[in-house]
């Protein structure tokens, strides 16, 4: 199939290339395979206004629609106007407990499809599969669905349910899986795809490409000879990267006249950068942990495992370790009561095993010994350094230092996007160009009605590389993606 597609690309451009396989670009792949959204016939929604507005252009699918003028004024948890308009149609008021229906209804218009690809290292569900299938989701289950296909039906098919309304990792990777094939999307999708480069090249707005001398070689653009047949828009991107099948690994080349970044933030942990963090009893994720649990490096009788963060990686290290009998010693910035510290902000009823290990930090860093055995909180506390014989120093808010021994250490301070594949890892085309692209200090710019580089014409950033960070709200930069791109296609839309 790959060769059928290569083949293909390398005579005429794709129209579009998704890089990344997480709900993001599944989302994406469903609206630009034909699959078109309009409001029900005497659906209403509860908020008026926006309903006001719906009711100006009844049989005007929303893709088509102004989304900048139907999204402005709307509030919730996403800066992101379009997410909250997305989002506003397929779950009316689910941030009131509702659980009304959605108010789209979905139209296959084959004839409106636009031919892409979807490339992703694995199997469709991204972030979902490097997460511990038994976790819970923080967001209530259904909220992880996405369009068209409840989450709750798919659920209760395989005759589960949610638990506290949450559902587990492992579910939620089938059901993407599930989702792409239900959906006729799995044509579109290439797995075990890794992308090691995107560049831009040249084209004359007048007459096509510009020629070989006046090109740059550096940055986004190339000198490499692309396909000039057929070619209708103004921008053209080679992506070149390594497929692994079972006969082996093998390079491709592909142009496509738009890309969208859809690869999520979570493929580079973060480093403390300090001193011995490289050495091999220390580790950066919680995959780590299990393995070592399951393969009986450590137990109960080990010196104590250092954890370090205190986010809900942390956490769940903490409740493995605690469920296993293995001693911890807990280090973390922050103070207990720090309201910025995510145990803060989590309802106690909806979170009980969170809530926990809240209580475990608060309590064991007052009293010694406390009521937790094998734990020990260290709020306050910084990394100073790792030694070769499994000692870790540890410094406190007054500056002391004390050294702890341990059999392994595990540093869970969160991620960071891979952008290596762009030129200077993405960060001419972040907010910010200085700084690296980070999903809440500094993600791609984009406007946010298309989702179309402010800096690069012709790519696009969606998900958390464009600062919307839950599965809720990656739909909404999908949307004005494939809003913007239909209207590329087809100058004349209905
Ligand atoms: C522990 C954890 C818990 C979470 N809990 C929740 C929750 O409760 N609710 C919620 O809404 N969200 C939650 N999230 C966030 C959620 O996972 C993301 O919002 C969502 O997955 C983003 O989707 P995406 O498709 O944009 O990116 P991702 O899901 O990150 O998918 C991107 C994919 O692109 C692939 N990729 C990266 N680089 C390349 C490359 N060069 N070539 C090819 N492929 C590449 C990656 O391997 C990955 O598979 C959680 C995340 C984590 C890590």
């Amino acid at each position: 199939m790959l060769q059928e597609h290569l083949e293909q690309t390398s005579k005429k451009p794709l129209p579009v290339v998704i890089i990344g396989n997480g709900p993001s670009g599944i989302c994406l792949s469903y609206l630009l395979s034909g699959n078109v959204p309009y409001i029900r016939r005497h659906a209403v929604h509860p908020n008026p206004i926006l309903q006001r507005k719906l009711e100006e252009a009844p049989h005007v699918s929303i893709l088509d629609q102004d989304l900048e003028y139907l999204s402005e004024g709307l509030e919730g948890r996403s800066s992101s106007p379009v997410a909250l308009l997305f989002d506003a149609l397929l779950r009316p008021d689910t941030d009131f407990g509702g659980n009304a229906e959605p108010l789209l209804s979905w139209c296959h218009q084959p004839e409106r499809a636009v031919p892409h690809l979807v490339l992703g290292k694995n199997l469709p569900g991204g972030a979902w599969h490097s997460i511990e299938g038994s976790m819970f989701t923080l967001s209530r289950g259904d909220w992880m669905a996405l369009p068209d296909l409840q989450f709750k039906d798919w659920l209760s098919k395989k005759k589960r349910g949610f638990r506290s309304n949450r559902a587990t990792a492992g579910d939620i990777v089938q059901y993407y899986q599930y989702y792409v094939a239900r959906k006729g999307l799995k044509k579109n999708f290439l797995c075990g795809t890794a992308v090691t480069s995107v560049k831009k090249l040249g084209v004359d707005s007048n007459s096509g490409y510009i020629d070989q001398d006046s090109r740059e070689v550096s940055g986004w653009n190339s000198c490499e000879d692309p396909p000039t047949d057929d070619l209708n828009g103004e921008s053209l991107f080679q992506v070149d990267g390594f497929v692994t099948t079972p006969d082996g690994t093998e390079s491709f080349s592909l142009y496509a006249e738009n890309v969208v970044l859809a690869t999520g933030t979570y493929d580079s942990p973060s480093w403390l950068g300090v001193k011995g963090e490289h050495l091999p009893f220390i580790h950066h994720s919680l995959s780590a942990l299990e393995e070592a649990v399951k393969n009986q490096d450590i137990g109960p009788m080990s010196d104590p495992i250092l954890i370090v963060g205190a986010g809900l990686s942390a956490a769940d290290a903490i409740l493995l370790a605690h469920h296993c009998n293995i001693p911890v010693v807990h280090a973390f910035r922050r103070r207990v009561s720090d309201p910025a510290l995510i145990f803060n902000q989590l309802p106690k009823t909806m979170y009980p095993e969170y809530h926990k290990v809240h209580q475990m930090m608060e309590e064991q860093a007052l009293t010694s010994p406390g009521p937790y055995e094998c734990y020990i909180s260290l709020p306050e506390h910084h990394v100073v350094s790792f030694t070769e014989d499994k000692k870790c120093i540890l410094r406190d808010k007054n500056h002391h230092q004390k050294v702890h021994k341990i059999s392994m250490a595990f540093v869970l301070i969160g991620s960071n996007p891979n952008l290596s594949y762009l030129p200077n890892n993405g960060m001419d085309v972040a907010v910010d160009c200085d700084q690296p692209v980070s999903s809440k200090r500094n993600p791609i710019d984009v406007n946010p009605f298309t989702y179309e580089s402010i800096h690069e014409k012709g790519l696009y950033a969606i998900g958390p590389l464009a600062g919307d960070n839950f599965v809720r709200f990656v739909q909404g930069g999908a949307l004005a993606v494939a809003g913007s791109v239909l209207k590329k296609v087809n100058k004349n839309p209905p």
